[in-house]
């Protein structure tokens, strides 16, 4: 079961296989791998086939897009009419959502069938997964191993052939660190190109909805449903959406790609170097022209990003307050007793970490101090992007420092384990568009290589990883669970 979403395409085309039966295989994989890998919080088998079986019908009667019929799995964070949506915390345990994410109803408009909602980080905070309330995911090429986080059970669902392919949001790296740590494919947009309406907010300015797949070619089809503009979401874009599929074919002959020399130094396990340079020669010998470049404040970027998403979270998750969603206290003697304990209850132990310190960055004395400063970063780390891409088309690196850790072996280490993100979230900051492609494999954990491209060329990334995978086979690898 390690179909692409373009095989599904076609076997549906041809009569091959039905929806239902699709779907049913899917089930099925997922009822077998889910209890070691945990991949999914919410698995919505009866819907699924229910979905099918309009999807054969529409089919059966002529009227099929690109993706009718095509099972999918969504980030427990993409609110789903009727469906719980978790965010992976006990606030939200008994959430149903009353509407559908705007990435979900054109999810639903395409044809799509929904299997369930995957297991992630509590409301998109970690690089592991190890911060969800309904417990850690495993990685599918090593069960004691992590599959990076936030989206996780997306990642790990997609790696392990439980999902041809799954929804993901990425506000420091969440899409592309755990794509490289479960070797599939993923993209992070650029902001404001995919809808965050419905989408479970963190940090509002750096969120951005993506999607995972096993190719580039396959990411191309799902980031064509997903990118739209949409007049509820304020930040969404009205350029043009271009077609993804139609661009792969262009190539990278005469392309120049930058290497930031800051993201090669010290802090990068030299087996993961050794990995990118070969994928890096590949690249060179279908024609791409590399030079080195320079990102000089890629070092502030953590704590930049650490003070702003802070800050944002602390305000977007005070609207969980017992009142009006989620988990609320038994028994409060009165409001603030209600608050207090509701959100005590509710909230895990790094959600509440990042509350207090954004809270504290944003009041009165410490915010031109703190948040302020990070907002004056935020523009140098843009600005050097920009002064990059003045002499260069692409920006390649590594996706992460180090391959997929074990699990337990930084929950005692926030900062250790923020570090995770540090070639990641610097794109969040600028708000351009990234993505992670499979390149090799370091003590049998998948190497991921991260493509970064200018403002709204999702096309140029996804056509270059496309010609990287003509050529290679890594992104067809596949772990050996058992059957
Ligand atoms: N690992 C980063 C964090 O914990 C990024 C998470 C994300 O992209 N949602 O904030």
């Amino acid at each position: 079961m390690t179909r692409s979403v373009i095989e599904i395409c076609e076997g549906l085309a041809t009569g091959e296989f039905s929806s239902v039966e699709i779907t049913q295989d899917y089930l099925a994989r997922i009822a077998q791998h889910n209890p070691a890998l945990n991949c999914f919080i919410s698995v919505t088998g009866e819907l699924a086939l229910e979905q099918a079986r309009q999807a054969d019908t529409v089919r059966a009667a002529g009227n099929a897009g690109a993706l009718t019929g095509v099972p999918i799995a969504h980030k427990d964070l993409f609110c789903t009419d009727g469906v719980r949506t978790s965010c992976g915390s006990r606030i939200l345990d008994n959430f149903i959502a009353p509407y559908d994410a705007t990435v979900i109803e054109q999810f639903n408009q395409g044809g799509t069938v929904m299997l369930g909602k995957t297991n992630m980080d509590e409301f998109a905070m970690g690089s592991s997964n190890e911060n969800s309330y309904y417990g850690s995911v495993a990685n599918p090429w090593n069960l004691k191993h992590v599959p990076g986080g936030s989206s996780g059970g997306s990642a790990a669902a997609v790696a392990a052939g439980l999902a041809p392919a799954a929804t993901g949001t990425d506000t420091g790296g969440s899409i592309r660190q755990p794509a490289a740590f479960c070797g599939v494919t993923g993209i992070k947009p650029t902001y404001g190109r995919v809808s965050r309406y419905g989408m479970v907010a963190f940090a509002s300015s750096l969120d951005q909805g993506g999607p995972f797949a096993r190719s580039a070619e396959d990411c191309a089809l799902l980031l064509q449903t997903m990118a739209k503009f949409d007049p509820r979401d304020s930040t969404s874009s009205e350029q043009a959406v271009p077609d993804y599929s139609a661009g792969l074919g262009q190539g990278i002959e005469g392309l120049k790609i930058g290497l930031p020399k800051e993201y090669f130094a010290d802090g990068l396990d030299s087996r993961i170097a050794g990995v990118i340079e070969t994928a890096i020669d590949e690249l060179r010998k279908l024609g791409a022209e590399i030079k080195e470049i320079s990102l000089p404040n890629t070092g502030l970027s953590i704590p930049t990003y650490y003070v702003v998403a802070m800050a944002e979270c602390s305000s977007n998750l005070s609207r969980f307050d017992g009142v009006r969603f989620g988990h609320r206290c038994e028994n409060p003697v009165d409001l603030e007793d209600l608050y207090k304990r509701s959100r005590g209850e509710g909230f895990g132990a790094e959600v509440k970490r990042r509350i207090l310190i954004g809270t504290y960055a944003l009041s009165a004395g410490y915010y031109d101090a703190y948040y302020l400063k990070a907002q004056q970063l935020r523009r140098m780390i843009k600005d050097d992007f920009q002064s990059a891409f003045d002499s260069v088309d692409l920006i390649l690196g590594p996706t992460t420092p180090e391959v997929a850790f074990e699990i337990g072996a930084k929950t005692d280490d926030p900062v250790s384990m923020y570090l995770q993100d540090i070639y990641t979230i610097s794109l969040n900051l600028a708000g351009l568009p990234g993505m992670s492609l499979p390149v090799g494999f370091v003590d049998g954990l998948p190497v991921g290589m991260q493509l970064i491209g200018n403002y709204f060329d999702e096309a140029g990334l996804l056509a270059a990883a496309h010609s990287y995978q003509q050529v290679s086979d890594w992104h067809l690898q596949t772990p050996g669970l058992t059957s």
